[in-house]
């Protein structure tokens, strides 16, 4: 261990997640120095700065799931850092709703679901009681949410990374440091990036959508693949916001990981509605037609990407048809809030999720992180990763002070 080293830990990617497991280790362990390395300007610029900044209440997750476990505790302690540090947040509420007979069967699996979870407050409704909350939806029944909240992630993320270089003065967040390599020693690694190399006792992977390439780079053998979803947005113009008191949700499709086409009043007071999900074929991109060689050749050149083709063809079918058709899109609303008409929407944000795939084509659902050696990489950490953020970081720091044996 006589080796001179940089920092004792260097964490790549400045997400909510990189910070957060920063903060917290940072937190814990306050004689400890860390880098937080982010290839791009700004903190925040990917999946964290492009999501719905909604706080989930943590109902919809498989007792017993990482998700599940970390969800409803992050939540708690995400509103109590915003409140701490000033940070606009919302405990706004919001309803799910079935607008078919043939989706109540899956809506009450979902409340018993928040029951077994222990998701506080949560009650069935009907239509009137829907209607009470949200005046233009058209659903059958629904379970009201009251817990879920809004927030900006972007905001949190800055937060944590302004406290990570408060905490301790050897520790940095450092922007434009593009991770290029890695070159594994047995008690350090030598971290390539485009302005040069730094050494980091231990190394934690937070890199999201390119988090498989730094695994790669680490030696890792992952039995799994980044596959990249893009998410379009509407947003409500005008008079049409009015439509909107809180967040309103469909029933989810059981087949798939995603929550469905949902209206969220965001913390500025616009209103989103989406996200669609499209196989995108640019990790980082955010246009229709955005496209990169290496990205599509990685996704395209893995069997698992077209097992889950295969598997999923039908719903992938539609979900495309909706991405180019306004019309198709408005329709899906529709469902929702009947009387919403195409003027009452314009094209809004999209987002790109990190969908870890596995080889037999199967979308990994629950959060995956693993140790190697001297690191620990985030191999999965979709919804609700943001709101759970700073439970993962509990979760992560204790693996570190477990397996690097940190000192306090
Ligand atoms: C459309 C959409 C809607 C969502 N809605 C919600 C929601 O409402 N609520 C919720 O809780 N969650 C939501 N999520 C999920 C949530 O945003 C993510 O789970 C979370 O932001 C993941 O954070 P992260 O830090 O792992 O990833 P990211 O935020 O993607 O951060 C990874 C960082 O690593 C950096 N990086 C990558 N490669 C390198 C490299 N080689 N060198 C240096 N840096 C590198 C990237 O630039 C990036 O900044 C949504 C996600 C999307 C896409």
């Amino acid at each position: 261990m006589g080796q001179q080293v940089d920092f004792d830990i260097v964490v790549i990617g400045a997400g909510v997640v990189g910070l957060a497991s920063a903060y917290k280790i940072q937190l814990h362990h306050p004689g400890i120095s860390i880098a937080v390395l982010e290839k791009e300007e700004q903190l925040a610029a990917h999946q964290t700065g492009h999501n719905s900044g909604v706080i989930h209440s943590g109902l919809y997750y498989k007792p017993g799931s990482n998700k599940a476990k970390t969800c409803a505790k992050g939540r708690k302690e995400l509103v109590a850092f915003a409140r701490e540090h000033n940070i606009p947040y919302e405990i706004c509420g919001k309803i799910i709703v079935a607008t078919r007979a043939k989706e109540l069967a899956k809506l009450e699996e979902i409340f018993q679901n928040g029951l077994e979870n222990e998701i506080e407050g949560i009650e069935k409704i009907g239509p009137d009681e829907i209607n009470e909350v949200e005046p233009f939806c058209g659903g059958i029944a629904g379970i009201k949410v009251p817990c879920t909240g809004i927030i900006d992630f972007t905001k949190v993320a800055k937060k944590l990374g302004e406290l990570i270089e408060v905490q301790s003065s050897g520790s940095k967040v450092l922007t434009s440091h593009r991770v290029t390599s890695l070159d594994r020693h047995d008690f350090y690694t030598k971290v390539i990036t485009n302005q040069g190399a730094l050494t980091g006792r231990y190394i934690i992977n937070c890199a999201g959508l390119q988090c498989d390439r730094i695994a790669e780079m680490d030696g890792v053998e992952t039995k799994m693949k980044i596959v990249p979803f893009r998410g379009d947005y509407y947003e409500l113009t005008g008079q049409a916001r009015d439509k909107v008191k809180t967040l309103i949700y469909p029933v989810p499709d059981p087949a798939f990981p995603f929550l469905g086409v949902h209206f969220t009043r965001k913390i500025d007071g616009s209103v989103e509605c989406g996200p669609n999900a499209v196989f995108s074929f640019k990790r980082e991109g955010y246009g229709k037609t955005d496209f990169s060689f290496r990205d599509c050749w990685d996704a395209l050149s893995y069997k698992g990407t077209w097992k889950m083709f295969l598997k999923q063809w039908k719903y992938g079918l539609a979900e495309y048809e909706r991405a180019f058709s306004k019309k198709l899109f408005l329709r899906q609303l529709q469902r929702l809030i009947p009387s919403l008409q195409a003027d009452d929407i314009k094209p809004g944000n999209a987002g790109v999720r990190a969908q870890a795939v596995g080889r037999r084509g199967e979308l990994i659902d629950d959060f995956l992180i693993k140790r190697r050696g001297n690191a620990i990489h985030v191999l999965n950490a979709p919804s609700p990763a943001a709101t759970a953020s700073l439970a993962i970081g509990d979760y992560i720091n204790q693996m570190a002070t477990e397996y690097f044996k940190l000192k306090d």
